[in-house]
């Protein structure tokens, strides 16, 4: 008998055949298709788990290539979007499997949407903000996230169980005020920190779906550059305002819109409150009057004296070369919303 594509994952005691059967019909969802994220998919894809729902907002850019494996130079010149890019590469790899790209913003709005039919979650996240969102809407509907982070040449994972163990903000605490804390865009990040980390979340999610006694219950901490790795104990924190008193502050502040500085670019994301009523055609189509207009299979962009910015068919824009949110609110405003 010819041996299948995933041969030597069956003769792996753990997993054996009928596990390869459980991974061929779960479903995870990653938040994030950038250095982890892209990685982490690769990986399941590789393992053949089933469906993967690849979530990101972001174009592949040059500086992306130092660490993303995925991303070719022609991904760049093509400006294409993480999500797709990503899916594409992947589905090169393993056609068995199904792959979505959904290139969009998380936010309040449409989180619960992208992780209720799902397994489990993987973070492949750059910023706290929404991680701390994800912890909440991953709380709030029992759905298990295996957390992963990295900055500079260290990085952290854990899993977070609901119901059964410690969360992110039993981990981290509260969320840190912005710029206090060190990120990618202020001192760097280093390839191999980012596939040992990807790594680990991908043994996780593998673990966790197969429903395996050797799932981590600590957390890790580890660093490429300074050569540790340590595994350590989380409390649940009877107090702690998510997975003890089960309040989602930030799943419940939907604001009307959001305006996000896009770190390391001289930009700022508007994201409009998500209520099904946006008419991208129509607002690509009163943009032509006002200037240039090129438009691809995933964002248009625009361009006059006054405005220059990319919008994307979820209504959501990236306002380029303005100082401040209020001036990005402005020219969306006036171009987009109006
Ligand atoms: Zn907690």
């Amino acid at each position: 008998m010819a041996v299948g594509r995933y041969h030597r994952q069956e003769i792996f005691y753990p997993i054996g055949p009928e596990g390869q059967k459980k991974l061929q019909h779960a479903r995870v969802c990653i938040i994030g298709i950038g250095a982890l994220g892209a990685s982490v998919a690769n990986m399941l894809a590789q393992a053949g788990v089933g469906y993967l729902r690849l979530v990101d907002r972001d174009i592949v850019e040059l500086t992306n290539l130092q660490r993303q494996a995925l991303f070719t130079e022609e991904d760049v010149e093509q400006q294409l979007p993480k999500a797709e890019a990503a899916r594409a590469h992947i589905a090169q790899m393993n056609s068995e499997i199904e792959i979505e790209a959904k290139i969009i913003d998380v936010n309040p709005h449409n989180i619960e949407k992208l992780i209720t039919d799902v397994d489990i979650v993987v973070d492949g996240l750059d910023n706290l903000e929404t991680r701390y969102l994800l912890n909440e809407a991953c709380d709030k509907h029992g759905i298990r996230y295996v957390y992963g982070g990295v900055v500079g040449s260290g990085g952290m994972v854990m899993n977070v169980l609901p119901g059964e163990g410690p969360c992110l903000e039993c981990l981290l605490g509260p969320l840190p005020e912005e710029g206090s804390y060190d990120t990618c865009d202020t001192v760097g990040v280093i390839s191999p920190i980012t596939n040992i980390v990807a790594s680990y979340e991908a043994a996780e999610t593998m673990k966790i779906l197969l429903g395996s006694e050797s799932v981590c219950r600590q957390a890790i901490s580890l660093d490429a550059w300074d050569s540790y790795t340590e595994f350590f104990d989380v409390d649940k924190d009877p107090e702690c305002p998510v997975c003890g008193k089960h309040q989602y502050e930030r799943l419940e502040h939907r604001q009307k819109s959001y305006t996000a500085s896009l770190c390391g670019h001289d930009a700022y994301q508007v994201t409009p409150e998500d209520d099904g009523s946006f008419d991208y055609e129509a607002v690509v189509k009163a943009l032509e009057a006002d200037g240039d207009v090129k438009k691809n299979k995933f964002f248009t962009t625009f361009k006059n004296d006054e405005a220059d910015f990319k919008l994307f068919p979820d209504g959501r824009a990236i306002i380029n070369g303005v100082p401040s949110g209020e001036e990005a609110q402005t020219i969306f405003a006036k171009y987009i919303d109006r």
